[in-house]
């Protein structure tokens, strides 16, 4: 093997340099550069796994899965518990890391690690316990859930470390071994949660490897791997959904949305507004549940605006590393062109207005003022695909059957949203809308407690709640007759 064994049980404090693999820090012989994306400059390299490395990582997970599995919820929601409070205290080290890697507000890099902490422990605390379906005359059926083996987790890098965070907290708390992939963009401080990890956790349950996108290929068809756990756009999504078919992995799929939220003509414009700004320009719009289309009724369309302009104009923008900036860049380059395009095509359409924003700052790095468009039209690439980006699409409605029409035409099912005063009426309209999940007067909160995931092309299954961890199990059902 090409390993180069760095040390054995590393001290969290030193450099980062490898993988975790059944307990160790391994580099790689070969690497790859980290950008800022603040200078779009190279800042650091990050190793790059082989094959064999993978091999070596799967099958550490397999050496370990029986004794895991066999610890029982409560001593693994004791060891999550070590691991949750290591991140949230190594939060404030490690937030500097998280900025200059994604590019992202040192704040909002440090509630994001500590956020992950809180949200280990919620997975860590929901009541799994099997269950019995029936007993009585004729036999007792039990339903008995059992842990997968090895779960593969390939994590997106617009929350780096939340996302990947979530996916350790469900596969190891239902008793699986994991092997995790982070984002080639964002690599380094998953890294740098896999050597606080190697300390406080059973060599094996837990290993990270880094690499690109040809390594989430071999976790896809690895047959030492027996679920992947997938978030991603919706195009990777599929390739992940064929090449886990050769061998049948169970395989939970979060991609990309398109969510769209409807003002309606009785709803508080100032709460709207609000919401609309947090929801659409958070993380620079790189959130899967982001609202990415804003349908207003004709009646308060010009009154929403007015507002929004303001909530939107007060957002901050410069490099994550400077305290107080509401945005940073764009996270990486080709994710930066995109925005690019959908802006240029946006604002050359007929009876397009930009009401806010719309410069390219010059130099190096990947920022995009906030902006708000008015006047297109649906079929425009920016309302009917995914921007991910801080450019918004407001569009006018003259009834709710129309916007709900137009919201639901759509490949996307992921979230959507409802404002209205009037709970009846918007309950009535969320029953209508196509998305896993529809927020009232508010957009994009997630709960580790609650079921999350979309519809259509959105994804597949859950995550999150009961519900959603169960997909990180096997059911069993053993049935006997009665005595
Ligand atoms: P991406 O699909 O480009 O990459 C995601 C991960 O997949 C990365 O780790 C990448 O290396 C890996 N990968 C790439 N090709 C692969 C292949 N053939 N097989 C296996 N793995 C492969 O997505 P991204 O650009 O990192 O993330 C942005 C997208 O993620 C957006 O569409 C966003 O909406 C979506 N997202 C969804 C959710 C959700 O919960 N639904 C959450 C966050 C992001």
């Amino acid at each position: 093997m090409s390993d180069i064994l760095v040390q054995d049980r590393p001290n969290p404090e030193d450099v980062i340099d490898g993988h975790l693999i059944d307990g160790r820090i391994v580099a790689s012989t070969r690497s790859f550069e980290v950008i800022d994306p603040a200078t779009g400059q190279p800042f650091s390299t990050c190793p790059d796994a082989d094959a064999e490395q993978l091999d070596a990582a799967v099958a550490a997970a397999r050496r370990a899965f029986p004794a895991w599995a066999a610890l029982g919820f409560a001593r693994r929601r004791e060891y999550l518990h070590v691991l949750a409070d290591a991140i949230t205290a190594a939060a404030d080290e490690l937030a500097p890391l998280l900025t200059r890697e994604h590019g992202k507000p040192i704040e909002q890099a440090r509630m994001e690690l500590s956020l992950s902490g809180h949200h280990i422990k919620q997975l860590a605390a929901l009541g799994l316990s099997d269950e019995v379906l029936r007993d009585d005359e004729k036999g007792r059926v039990e339903l008995r859930y059992h842990p997968l083996g090895v779960v593969g987790a390939i994590a997106p890098w617009n929350f780096p470390v939340a996302l990947a965070m979530h996916k350790v907290a469900q596969a190891l708390y239902t008793g699986n071994t994991l092997v995790l992939k982070p984002s080639p963009y964002t690599p380094l401080t998953t890294l740098a949660i896999g050597r606080l990890a190697a300390n406080l956790l059973p060599a094996g349950v837990l290993n990270v490897v880094a690499g690109g996108n040809d390594l989430g290929a071999w976790m896809t068809a690895h047959p030492g791997i027996d679920k992947i756990t997938f978030t991603g756009s919706v195009a990777t999504g599929k390739k992940v959904m064929a090449s886990a078919a050769a061998t049948l992995k169970r395989i939970t799929l979060e991609l990309g949305g398109n969510d769209a939220t409807l003002v309606l003509d009785d709803a508080d414009l100032d709460a709207a507004a609000a919401g609309i700004a947090r929801s659409g320009f958070y993380n620079c719009g790189q959130i899967c549940m982001a609202i990415k289309r804003v349908y207003v009724a004709d009646a308060v369309h010009d009154a929403l605006l007015d507002k929004l302009v303001i909530a939107v104009g007060k957002l901050k923008v410069g490099p994550g590393s400077q305290p107080g900036m509401d945005m940073g860049p764009i996270q990486n380059r080709v994710q930066y062109d995109k925005v690019r395009a959908y802006l240029t095509d946006a604002v050359a359409r007929p009876g397009a207005q930009v009401l806010l924003g719309g410069q390219v700052p010059e130099g190096d790095g990947y920022f995009i003022q906030p902006t708000l468009i008015a006047g297109l039209a649906d079929d425009a690439p920016l309302v009917c695909e995914e921007q991910f980006g801080p450019v918004l699409p407001v569009l006018s409605f003259a009834s709710v059957d129309d916007a709900v029409t137009r919201a639901n035409d759509s490949r996307f099912g992921l979230g959507a949203s409802v404002w209205s005063r009037d709970e009846a009426r918007a309950k009535a309209v969320a029953d209508r809308l196509m998305a896993g999940t529809v927020w009232i007067n508010r957009h994009g909160l997630n709960e580790s407690d609650v079921p999350f995931g979309g519809m259509k092309e959105s994804g597949y299954g859950r995550e999150h709640g009961v519900l959603g961890i169960r997909s990180y199990q096997e059911l069993q059902v053993v049935s006997r007759p009665a005595n």
